[in-house]
């Protein structure tokens, strides 16, 4: 991680002070959203329009089709071309200013104040205000947070969208992130009316048959060091091609070779169409931090969430991603 000083963190009041005095916003998450990613801006947006402000939910890669049940999730846009005139804007579960994307960034150009809340240790801090909890399991539940702290309207959009944002980044509230508040605020969720049976259907019984696809060829691809502590498979054009798959079609699929008993890291190499590769690595030892590894390569996350983006082809970033976990596994002592 770098070691450069992070600006303090701003206080539920400064953040309210930001969202009261002022009209109109954008709020705006990573490329390849997640449930995290969509569900804060749903959260958050909804709670502002229904306390009468104006506001626009941008991504760069637009609404992914796995997550279309959400209610509210029609408001998420492409960005337009040209910048919006808005006094504020709001990254949510973004860990570097980059991973919004340029269209996105270019979209939010005439802001005059940008927040940045979200729960990525390595973040920079890289808005006027931050708000970053490296100890909660989702932003969706610092939102609810602050949401409730501030007494802003929590309409049911809000309500779904804070459950579905940190159920996704909790693996259906399995992690070791998640806390006694996560649960305490489920059970809060719950109380004010969400229909848990549905949203967790809506959210995980509902795949397209051809991720299901793409499970076999991935385990066509699985590999196990001889040690067993590291397993990983990988994505190649042509199966996306083949399959005719969609980007979020692979999202969480890595918990299934994470899941393999004795490995504690998992590796999901996958080709990109712009020639990128994108890793996504999981640790289940604390003592290998898989988001030190991503900072090596430019990436970031979480410790036992990480990933990155890099140059191809895919067999040299392959190589030199298992060299650093082999490095990192020696030094932990595995
Ligand atoms: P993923 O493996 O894509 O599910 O990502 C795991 C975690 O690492 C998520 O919290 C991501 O937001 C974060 N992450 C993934 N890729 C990057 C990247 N290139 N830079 C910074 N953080 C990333
Ligand atoms: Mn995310
Ligand atoms: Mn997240």
């Amino acid at each position: 991680m770098s070691e450069s000083p992070t600006p303090e963190n701003a206080s539920f009041d400064q953040i309210g002070e930001v969202l009261r005095n002022h009209q109109s916003f954008v709020l705006i998450s990573h490329v390849r959203p997640d449930g995290d990613a969509i569900g804060s801006q749903i959260a958050l947006g909804f709670a502002l329009m229904a306390a009468g402000k104006s506001v626009r939910l941008i991504n760069e890669d637009g609404l992914p089709d796995n997550l279309e049940f959400m209610a509210g999730s029609d408001k998420i846009e492409l960005p337009p071309a040209e910048p919006l005139d808005v006094e504020v804007a709001i990254a949510l579960d973004t860990a570097a200013k980059p991973r919004m994307g340029e269209k996105a960034l270019h979209a939010a150009s005439k802001a005059k104040i940008w927040l940045n809340i979200d729960h990525h240790k390595s973040n920079p801090s890289y808005g006027d205000l931050n708000l970053i909890d490296s100890s909660s399991p989702a932003t969706g539940q610092i939102l609810y947070q602050l949401i409730t702290a501030l007494g802003l309207p929590m309409p049911a959009e809000s309500r779904d969208a804070i459950y579905v944002a940190v159920s996704t980044d909790t693996g259906s509230f399995q992690y070791p992130s998640t806390t006694a508040a996560t649960y305490r605020m489920a059970a809060e969720l719950i109380d004010h009316g969400l229909d848990v049976g549905k949203i967790n259907s809506d959210t995980y019984d509902n795949h397209p048959y051809r991720r299901v696809e793409l499970m076999r060829a991935l385990l066509n691809t699985l590999e196990l060091s001889a040690d067993g502590l590291v397993a990983n498979w990988e994505l190649r054009d042509k199966t996306r091609i083949d399959l005719a798959l969609l980007p979020e079609d692979s999202e969480g699929l890595i918990d299934i070779i994470r899941a393999i008993r004795g490995v504690q890291l998992a590796v999901f190499f996958e080709e990109l169409v712009d020639g990128k590769i994108r890793v996504s690595m999981r640790s289940k030892d604390k003592r290998v931090d898989v988001c030190k590894i991503a900072l090596e390569f430019g990436g970031g996350g979480h410790s036992l969430a990480a990933g990155i983006r890099m140059t191809g082809p895919l067999e040299d970033a392959k190589a030199l991603v298992l060299a650093a976990i082999r490095r990192h596994i020696e030094a932990a002592g595995l």
